[in-house]
């Protein structure tokens, strides 16, 4: 284990939706409410054993971020959440609890005023709430459950609520889309100014009602070219209101990058709680189980591991660089050589060469980041650190 660095991230997932949507290949799903007290109980019972199942100590570690996501996370009583967040504070220690950064994903239509007062006093601190389109007829088209109005009442009930850091998803390359919708969505919602939006290309995955759909190359709504286009719009649009792409798919004002997804981006140690939920402790990543049944009923909490992937040090060298280019910043060179004790250079030189000839890759102030074009070519330049 990396002993050098205990801070912490917690994960838990909730995958609980109202109604699937068209487009979704997320671990979620409808439930009734024996159900989700079921999953609750079983969740509980994971985080509780925790320390056995990872085979380490609390004392070990300091929680900074905490994020709640799913599925709707909403969908479920709120006292439910507040026996997960008890259940956290009791088997871990804060850095600081009032500066712990806490999220709740919520859907709008999901979530009363009540509820949001309720997260409030519970300590959480940080809203996202999936907008992705404010075209009624975009909504329809991906199978939202929730109108343009829905999400006005929930972003300004979460502001009367007191909560002062929001961010709002978006998505672009929806079936219908123009240049014109996309930018009034954008417009909308930097109206609004929330402290982070996170804006994500449409993938029509396998499986979905989408797939049917659109899933041959004739049927797809827009081709590379035409995403592209409309995504570099987005980072315009965005970047002109103010806000700041410090992630591919992640803007933020002054001071508002998600702490927690920046953890994961920086391969710091996070504990994923939940079905389906990831875990990375030091060089070991671990995957609970997909399926809910064996979740809810698993005997022992070894069981739920259905993945348990020891990774060799070229295998963290590796991700160090391909999780640290997907932020504007890069990874930084000192930091890559305080974690491994030998300069990037020294291990991927032919590489970082190879990439800046290109033009995807720069140095600045310490840190190897990618250019504009670099994030464009992501898949490309992260696939070069692959060894
Ligand atoms: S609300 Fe999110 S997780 Fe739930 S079905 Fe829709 S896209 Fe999937």
């Amino acid at each position: 284990m990396n002993k050098k660095d205990r801070s912490l991230g917690i994960y838990v997932h909730i995958p609980f939706c109202v109604k699937k949507c068209d487009y979704c290949d997320f671990l979620s799903m409808p439930a009734g409410e024996s159900e989700k007290t079921d999953y609750v109980r079983a969740l509980i019972k994971e985080i509780e054993e925790c320390w056995e199942k990872y085979g380490c100590t609390g004392t070990e570690f300091k929680v900074e971020t905490v994020y709640i996501g799913g599925g709707t996370p909403s969908c479920i009583n709120p006292a439910h959440i507040e026996r997960i967040l008890g259940c956290i504070d009791k088997e871990f220690e804060h850095a600081d609890r009032e500066k712990t950064e806490i999220t709740i994903e919520v859907n709008p239509g999901t979530v009363t005023d009540g509820m949001l007062k309720t997260y409030r006093e519970l300590g959480i601190n940080r809203l996202s709430t999936g907008l992705q389109s404010a075209n009624e007829n975009e909504l329809k088209a991906l199978g939202r459950i929730h109108s343009l109005d829905d999400f006005l009442r929930t972003y300004y009930a979460a502001r009367e609520a007191g909560f002062s850091n929001i961010n709002v998803d978006l998505m672009t390359a929806i079936p219908g889309q123009t240049e014109k919708s996309l930018a009034h969505t954008i417009g909308l919602v930097t109206d609004l100014l929330p402290e982070h939006v996170s804006a994500y290309s449409l993938i029509i995955e396998e499986g979905t009602p989408f797939y049917e759909r659109y899933g041959t190359e004739e049927k797809r709504p827009f081709d590379g070219d035409e995403e592209r286009d409309l995504y570099h719009m987005t980072v315009r649009l965005l970047e002109e209101s103010g806000y700041e792409r410090y992630e591919i798919s992640n803007f933020a004002r002054d001071g508002f990058w998600s702490r927690h997804n920046t953890a994961y981006w920086t391969r710091r140690d996070y504990f994923g709680f939940g079905l389906g939920a990831s875990s990375l402790i030091g060089n070991v990543r671990y995957r609970n189980t997909r399926d809910f049944e064996s979740y809810v009923n698993r005997p022992a909490s070894p069981d739920i591991f259905d993945e348990n992937i020891i990774l060799s040090r070229d295998d963290c060298m590796d991700e160090f660089m391909f999780l640290g280019l997907r932020m504007s910043r890069g990874v930084s060179k000192a930091g890559f050589e305080s974690e491994f004790g030998i300069k990037p250079e020294a291990v991927y030189g032919r590489e970082i060469d190879k990439f800046k000839n290109e033009g995807l890759l720069r140095e600045e102030g310490g840190y190897l980041s990618p250019t504009d074009r670099g994030t464009d070519y992501g898949n490309y330049v992260f696939a070069g650190f692959l060894r």
